[in-house]
């Protein structure tokens, strides 16, 4: 059994207010309360932007097929410029954003380089940029892709990593990452899948760009490559490039996770699917429909998956999930009558089972029956007990929470 990562310490201050007294710790979930300050309003300062490509300390996450290079599988490798400056030419912000737009052609090759903050932790020979001061971090996608020459040069950049003894982790989810490691991560592949899936415009059909470090696509109104067709530079007109929402931007998918509790706050619901392996349960969870509300989300998911009815909704904290896009917002609700705790499984036939479980029963899951998917629990797991996912999913925090009754009572431990 590998080691399970540990849940990130809080990257934001911790202090005594009164938020903190009434509400009690904030949990900081996996892929959350990343190192790197993003520094958004960078992001279309080319000055800035050349600076920290060309930085010696710079480091570069490399995705290829959105398979992230590490040294092992709870490691990543970060690039330093040297090793991708085929892919990255050094005069590659020297034009500001709007000239770049102006002066499109699809025919050159336009990198797809994700800025993605200063580790202002790590100072030692650190960028200084007017007042702020760190490591700068990109990710590269080295995905072979467009001409030959770009996939000969992203394949050269490939083969020389492999002959380091790096490799690109293959894994359809990734959790093996310490906590700081995985929020970078997660950060990269969501903005480099995203933009993969967004090459086109959706209003005109016309090739986009990426703009903004990475964090923006924009539908150029030209593009030189029409020229040696014999067509005019500027496409059909979009409308995306008229109005103020000139730009796409990359998705975030809101969805609900809950675990719930029941009228006399004994027993907590959770269900299975029919991919978990056996003995193997879940807090219940689902997509937010567009025109609702998180705790209209979360009664609708469970009546429809459960039958059951809930009454008062909390949030209690949220994971963002990058496969590929998703937010999940944890929370935690209760039945507040018995009859409503009848469950009934036709009306959605997405759970395999669903059930109330005693709260001692969860307690001992939770000391030895949590593991990562596809992985065996703990040596004191008795076959036959319930088995509960690690505490890197948010899952297991809200289950915590619910149990421990510390959230709900408002008698905290911690005071901040
Ligand atoms: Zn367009």
């Amino acid at each position: 059994m590998s080691t399970i990562p540990q849940i990130p310490m809080p990257a934001h201050v911790q202090a005594e207010s009164m938020l903190a007294r009434k509400f009690g710790k904030e949990t900081v979930n996996y892929f959350s309360s990343s190192p790197l300050n993003r520094l958004s309003f960078l992001r279309s300062e080319h000055p800035f932007l050349s600076a920290a490509l060309k930085h010696p300390t710079t480091r570069f996450v490399l995705l290829n097929n959105l398979a992230p290079l590490t040294k092992s599988p709870s490691e990543l490798y970060y690039a330093h410029y040297e090793e991708v400056r085929n892919l990255v030419p050094e005069d590659i912000f020297d034009q500001s954003e709007e000239d770049i737009i102006k002066n499109y052609d699809s025919r050159k090759p336009h990198p797809l380089l994700i800025f993605l903050g200063l580790d202002e932790s790590r100072t030692e020979g650190a960028l200084n940029w007017k007042i702020y001061n760190g490591t700068p971090y990109f990710a590269l996608d080295v995905t072979p892709k467009g001409s030959d020459e770009q996939q000969e040069n992203a394949k050269g950049v490939i083969g020389a990593m492999e002959a380091k003894g790096l490799s690109f982790y293959q894994s359809r989810v990734v959790m093996t990452f310490s906590a700081d490691e995985a929020a970078i991560y997660a950060q990269s592949r969501a903005l480099a899948d995203w933009n993969t899936r967004n090459t086109f415009c959706g209003t005109c059909g016309n090739r986009t760009l990426s703009v903004n470090s990475g964090t923006k696509r924009a539908c150029p109104p030209t593009d030189a490559a029409r020229l040696v067709e014999g067509k005019p530079t500027e496409g059909p007109a979009c409308n995306t490039r008229t109005t103020i929402s000139n730009l796409s931007f990359p998705r975030t998918d809101p969805t609900i996770i809950v675990a719930v509790i029941s009228t006399d706050a004994k027993r907590i619901l959770l269900g299975r699917s029919k991919r978990f392996p056996p003995c193997w349960y879940s807090t219940l969870a689902g997509f937010i429909e567009p025109a609702e509300s998180v705790e209209d989300a979360v009664r609708r998911e469970v009546w429809e998956e459960a039958g059951v009815t809930l009454s008062r909704v909390v949030i209690h904290s949220s994971q963002p999930w990058p496969y590929p896009a998703n937010l999940m917002i944890g929370a935690i609700a209760q039945v507040s009558d018995p009859a409503h705790e009848k469950i009934n499984l036709e009306h959605d036939p997405e759970l395999e089972d669903a059930r109330w479980f005693e709260i001692h029963e969860v307690e001992e899951a939770l000391r030895v029956g949590v593991s990562p998917l596809g992985e065996k629990p703990g040596p004191d797991y008795k076959e036959g007990g319930l088995r509960l996912p690690p505490p890197t999913a948010i899952a297991n925090q809200l289950i915590r929470a619910a149990i421990s009754g510390e959230f709900l009572t408002g008698d905290k431990t911690s005071k901040m």
